[in-house]
């Protein structure tokens, strides 16, 4: 028996395979990964690892005995080149591997600068996998100067450790406004307040026009003429599914690979899980692009593949952490139509449509997370004003 085949060695494959075997699973299972390492956790990339509080075994996801124990063949420094749907086969260099069951977990990779405007100069870093920090650690020195290009959270949390490792930090966002895709002004106000007083520059509303130098970075020069001294720039300007395998299998695309409520692509043999997949959603599609959706959807493909018959419905939770402000989000604020601030024990932010809570950010305000998590998951709503006012025992609106 074939067995389940997994593309992609991340916290999908990671959990996908573990909960396969929790689950009774007892046949093959193969991670295939592109990458030379065992799956390890990618959040701390951007943090603790970046800041060199993170040894290397702390960061993998398990100890290499669980593999072997679980019998979970890990083939790492493998990179698929194609699936071939009608043989039931993935190729990998001069290998061909055989399938009962192939699930696609392969992620995300970084949006770059295009190489016509020095994208490609040495100094330039994105912040994705292990070999991308590994190779910008060793620069972070207090006496450079750094431009992050993006505001979203990969270039926030880049420019946090880099101020606290001394380097001089400029951080410039095309859109209005840093944080623009996924969350609101209020929410950015704070996270900008709080970049400024640790002394960050932030430019808003500012395209790079083109990164100069001969063969390493110089400058960034932005579109309207100004020009950034630069000895490395980090950029964080988002993520693109990994589509390309299964787009040329002739799999449906649709802002990732299209999957079913339970996780199946439109190959019967064939699921998805993760970062690369958009999955039914209220109506329309969604794909997500965080840990707990990598965890959670995995671990329903898995039961699914087993004959579960369950459909996904993401519980989506978010965090992030700057300086000594650890931002926590609860649900998705998509669709919010105001939004409501409280100032008691931290600071939060609670999305609203009509009268239905969406989502909550708390700065430094565990219970605010913790109570808008139980809210929003249960289908619950407070009542705004009882929100606002910072003598609301927020426990009480459980
Ligand atoms: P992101 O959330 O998409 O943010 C990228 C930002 O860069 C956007 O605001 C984008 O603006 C801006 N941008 C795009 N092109 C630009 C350009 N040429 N010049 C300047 N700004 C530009 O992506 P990310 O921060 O790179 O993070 C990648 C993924 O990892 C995301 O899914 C993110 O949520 C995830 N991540 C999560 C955490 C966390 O949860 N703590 C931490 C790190 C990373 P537009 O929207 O207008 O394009």
């Amino acid at each position: 028996m074939a067995g389940v085949v997994i593309v992609g060695a991340g916290q999908a494959a990671a959990s996908l395979a573990a909960k396969l075997r929790v689950l009774g699973y007892d046949a093959a299972i193969t991670i295939l990964g592109e990458e030379p390492v065992a799956p390890y956790q990618r959040p701390p990339l951007s943090k603790a690892y970046l800041l060199g509080q993170m040894p290397l075994d702390r960061l993998l996801l398990r100890s290499p005995e669980f593999w072997v124990e679980q019998r979970i063949d890990l083939r790492l420094g493998a990179r698929v080149d194609a699936i071939d749907r009608a043989a039931k086969v993935v190729r990998f260099g001069s290998e061909a591997m055989p399938y009962d069951t192939l699930v696609l977990a392969a992620g995300a990779a970084p949006r770059r600068l295009p190489a016509s405007i020095g994208g490609d100069l040495a100094g330039m870093h994105v912040v994705r996998n292990l070999a991308d920090v590994d190779a910008l650690a060793p620069g972070l020195r207090c006496d450079e100067q750094l431009v992050v290009v993006g505001g979203g959270y990969i270039g926030l949390e880049a420019a946090a450790v880099a101020r606290k490792l001394g380097l001089s930090v400029q951080l410039v966002e095309a859109a209005p406004r840093i944080l623009g895709r996924v969350a609101s002004a209020e929410t950015a106000d704070a996270i900008r307040t709080l970049h400024l007083a640790h002394g960050v520059g932030i430019i808003e509303g500012a395209g790079v026009a083109r990164i100069a130098g001969d063969v390493s970075v110089r400058a960034v020069e932005l579109a309207d003429g100004r020009s950034l001294p630069a000895d490395l720039v980090i950029v964080g300007i988002g993520i693109t599914p990994e589509t390309g395998l299964a787009e040329a299998a002739g799999l449906l695309i649709n802002n990732g690979i299209a999957v079913d409520t339970e996780g199946r692509t439109s190959d019967p043999f064939i699921w998805a899980a993760g970062d690369c997949a958009s999955f039914p959603h209220a109506g329309g599609r969604l794909r997500l692009e965080s840990v707990g959706n990598a965890i959670d959807m995995a671990e329903c493909v898995a039961a699914n593949i087993l004959g579960a018959k369950r459909a996904y419905v993401p519980k989506p939770w978010f965090w992030s952490d700057q300086y000594d402000t650890k931002l926590q989000i609860a649900g998705l604020n998509t669709g919010y139509d105001r939004v409501v601030t409280r100032r008691a024990e931290g600071y939060s932010v609670w999305y609203f449509r009509g009268e239905s809570l969406l989502a909550v950010d708390a700065l430094n305000d565990a219970r605010a997370y913790m109570v808008g998590k139980r809210l929003i998951e249960s289908g619950r709503s407070p009542a705004a004003k009882a929100v606002a006012d910072p003598a609301t025992d927020l426990k009480a609106l459980l």
